[in-house]
């Protein structure tokens, strides 16, 4: 449903993307996964009509993306990752003036229930410079939802969040797919990428260096770490297709050590000798 194929973007002297190709499945958790500055942003602002491309092309359900902007801004909603609510308006207002600009049929009905679902509805009245940054997110996440977007972009949508708002964001993400949407997140936090995405692409530096499921992505470099100190105290990992192999090295060397399953970040290293964080 979403074709991306060979998307290049400069900004003045940097080249953000080199060429970047992937495609999207109606109905799927679509993650891309990088580290800051690897061109993630580049792409979902291009994707959302945001940004232009300076090469590629790019469609979603069939429209390009570049040349019919207009048609693509009805399919879709997004949640920059920059908090881009009117802080001197209410909850409601903010919610209300979106809904105007867009156009959104039946919108009281549609922000009531908004406001039920990311449980803001005694909040309604507040201006959105007095909540907290989890609030501003959830209002974010609403105005988001009200036109009843089939594909849905969130950029960074846990970024800076505590633990607690970052599960309820989970919740509603997969919620979101539940209901048929289909959801396209960045994130530079491995563990989101993991437990929520069907597929992941992993991008650096401008440039799409894998893609597959977690699951996949992780089995492709060995589904078990042993990691053990060397002599100077440099953290040293080995990566083993079984938790036998692993234990039969760990044995060979001598405690202490930990084995744990492989994650994302293991991918992204074996790729790129680099941390995503
Ligand atoms: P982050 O998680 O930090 O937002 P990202 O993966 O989303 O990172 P992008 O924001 O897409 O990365 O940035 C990719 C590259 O393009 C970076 O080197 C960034 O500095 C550069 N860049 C992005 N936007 C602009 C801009 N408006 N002007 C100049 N350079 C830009």
């Amino acid at each position: 449903m979403i074709e991306v194929e060979g998307l290049t973007k400069t900004y003045g002297k940097i080249k953000a993307l080199h060429g970047v190709s992937f495609s999207i499945r109606s109905g799927e958790i679509y993650g891309l996964l990088g580290p800051n500055g690897a061109g993630k942003t580049t792409v979902v602002k291009i994707l959302t009509t945001i940004s232009k491309p300076d090469g590629g092309k790019v469609s979603i359900l069939g429209v390009d993306v570049v040349r019919m902007p207009e048609k693509i801004k009805g399919l879709i909603s997004s949640v920059p990752q920059e908090n881009n609510l009117d802080r001197e308006l209410s909850v409601y207002e903010n919610l209300l003036i979106y809904g105007m600009l867009h156009k959104i049929r039946n919108l009281k009905e549609r922000i009531y229930d908004a406001l039920v679902r990311f449980d803001l509805l005694e909040r309604k009245d507040s201006f959105v410079s007095e909540l907290s940054g989890g609030m501003q997110k959830r209002v974010l996440l609403a105005r988001a939802l009200i036109s009843d977007p089939k594909i849905l972009f969130l950029d960074e949508p846990t970024t800076g969040l505590d633990p607690q708002v970052r599960r309820q964001i989970w919740d509603f993400i997969r919620k979101a797919k539940l209901e048929g949407r289909t959801v396209i997140l960045t994130t530079h936090y491995i563990e989101e990428a993991d437990a929520l995405c069907d597929r992941v692409g992993i991008l650096c530096r401008g440039r799409l260096i894998a893609e597959g499921s977690p699951e996949d992505l992780k089995k492709s470099v060995g589904n078990f770490v042993l990691e053990k100190l060397d002599g100077d105290g440099r953290l040293v990992q080995h990566v083993f297709k079984t938790e036998e192999e692993a234990y039969a090295l760990a044995m060979n060397l001598g405690p202490p050590f930990t084995i744990r399953r492989s994650n994302l970040e293991d991918v992204f290293i074996k790729l790129t000798g680099e941390r995503i964080d």
